[in-house]
């Protein structure tokens, strides 16, 4: 592929091809009452009050099957939490001016999966769940939806297959296990041997490939749909996994007005979130932009070996952007970011909303987590510290700051701001992989 034509229409893609850490700033974000009306076409404030509503439903089962939901009553939710001590180490250690607060969203301890994938992944299996017992005349809409619990031989006759580099096989394969489906999940070269481990010990199929994510994907896709009794969670595309993880966006808003965090012109949110495919971070921003529209800027954060989402809008290349094509490794530690090709779905909606990508590097990834160990005690895995290249970078890069300077986010309004990185996994990390992690340098 000519890569020489796309550099010479976005010059801020010459630093990506090289794989350096960087921003790109999209050229596309547009005011958000401008795209409303065609956003919502695909996915509209109903569609993803219907999701929340879903879940609500089925807090009753979650709570019965996995005890610890009690806290929150079966709602999988993680909390918010402001980590100013990460706050100083970063700008003392990095050079990085962060005005305003830094908090951290800790899906990294979301309950069940202990990743963001707890929101998408079981989302779906959840309302897949849901519309085969009401076909079958075993569930309404109305009933307590704890006895869910008790159509097991039901739902043993159906599979459930995906294909993941870890996290979304383990989400999809425990809920799927607890209501009782058969699993199969295909997992790529990048996936972690503890997360096999822990899928087998749950009695899930677990289909190794030698290859990439994007293999895995189309394998079990292929054996899924051979099988009339299979539904297959489709991570490049599926609108079911965006809409559990748009569903994120009303529940931090409460947890925003619970610690009495303004969020309007004068009180601006940033937020930054790892992307692999792009679903979850694209699926939690499509439903933050809905809720504060031109309030909220969002920001993705993706390996600079593996710019996959960054790739695809910028290329307007969609689905069939591969980081190979840039002459990019897409080889990378942060195994939830490992996807050489991002989701045709969200490259799409997130076009017009997305307010750029920043890259890391590798041996960013491990100094973000001991940095955080040592400032915090949090512990979250090297695909979630992505996030914190956001807040690093927002005033250190030239491009960043001309992305502030154009969207209003003067240097009084920054120092009223709120950003978050959105920790996205490591809650299920074995105790010697985090000695492994804290050792690791790149
Ligand atoms: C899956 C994952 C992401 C990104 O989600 P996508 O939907 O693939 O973009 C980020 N961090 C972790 C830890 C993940 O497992």
């Amino acid at each position: 592929m000519n890569t020489d034509a796309f550099i010479a229409g976005d010059h801020g893609l010459a630093a990506v091809r090289s794989a350096e850490e960087t921003v790109w700033i999209n050229p596309r974000l547009l005011p958000f009452d401008v795209v409303d009306g065609l956003s919502q076409l695909v996915v509209s404030d109903d569609d993803i009050a219907d999701a929340a509503a879903r879940l609500r439903r089925f807090a009753p089962l979650v709570r019965r099957a996995f005890p610890e939901t009690e806290e929150t009553d079966g709602l999988i939710e993680s909390p918010l939490r402001a980590v100013p001590a990460m706050q100083k180490r970063l700008s003392d250690g990095y050079g990085a001016q962060i005005p305003g607060r830094l908090l951290l969203k800790m899906d990294s301890h979301l309950a069940i999966a202990g990743s963001v994938k707890a929101r998408g992944g079981i989302y779906e299996v959840l309302k897949h769940a849901e519309r085969l017992a009401m076909d079958a005349g075993l569930l309404a809409h109305d009933d307590d939806y704890a006895k869910i619990a008790d159509l097991r031989d039901f739902f043993a006759r159906y599979t459930m297959q995906v294909g993941s580099t870890g996290n979304l096989g383990m989400s999809i394969g425990i809920m799927s296990a607890a209501i009782g489906f058969h699993v199969r999940v295909h997992m790529s070269a990048d996936a972690k041997q503890w997360k096999k481990d822990l899928l087998r010990a749950h009695g899930v199929e677990v289909i190794e490939y030698a290859d990439d994510y994007s293999r895995a994907v189309a394998e079990g896709r292929r054996a899924s749909d051979a099988d009339p009794m299979s539904h297959f969670v489709d991570d490049e595309k599926s609108v079911d996994l965006f809409l559990g993880y748009a569903v994120a966006a009303e529940r931090l808003a409460a947890q925003l007005r619970a610690q009495e965090i303004t969020v309007d012109r004068e009180h601006p949110l940033i937020v930054y979130i790892p992307a692999g495919v792009g679903g979850a971070p694209g699926g939690v921003s499509y439903g933050l932009r809905r809720l504060y529209h031109d309030d909220v800027h969002c920001f993705f954060v993706e390996p600079a070996q593996c710019p996959s989402v960054l790739l695809g809008v910028a290329t307007q290349r969609f689905e069939r952007a591969n980081v190979h094509d840039f002459g990019i490794t897409g080889k990378t530690d942060a195994d939830g970011l490992a996807c050489a090709s991002p989701s045709s779905l969200v490259t799409r909606i997130m076009t017009n909303h997305m307010a750029g990508v920043f890259t890391v590097s590798e041996a960013h990834l491990y100094d973000y987590l001991r940095d955080l160990d040592a400032s915090e005690g949090i512990r979250i895995e090297p695909s979630s510290c992505a996030a914190f290249a956001g807040p690093v970078g927002l005033l250190r890069c030239p491009a960043a700051r001309d992305y502030c300077a154009a969207h209003g986010l003067t240097e009084e309004r920054l120092h009223r701001a709120a950003h978050i990185a959105w920790a996205t996994g490591g809650r299920l990390v074995p105790a010697e992989v985090w000695e492994e992690y804290l050792r690791t340098y790149r």
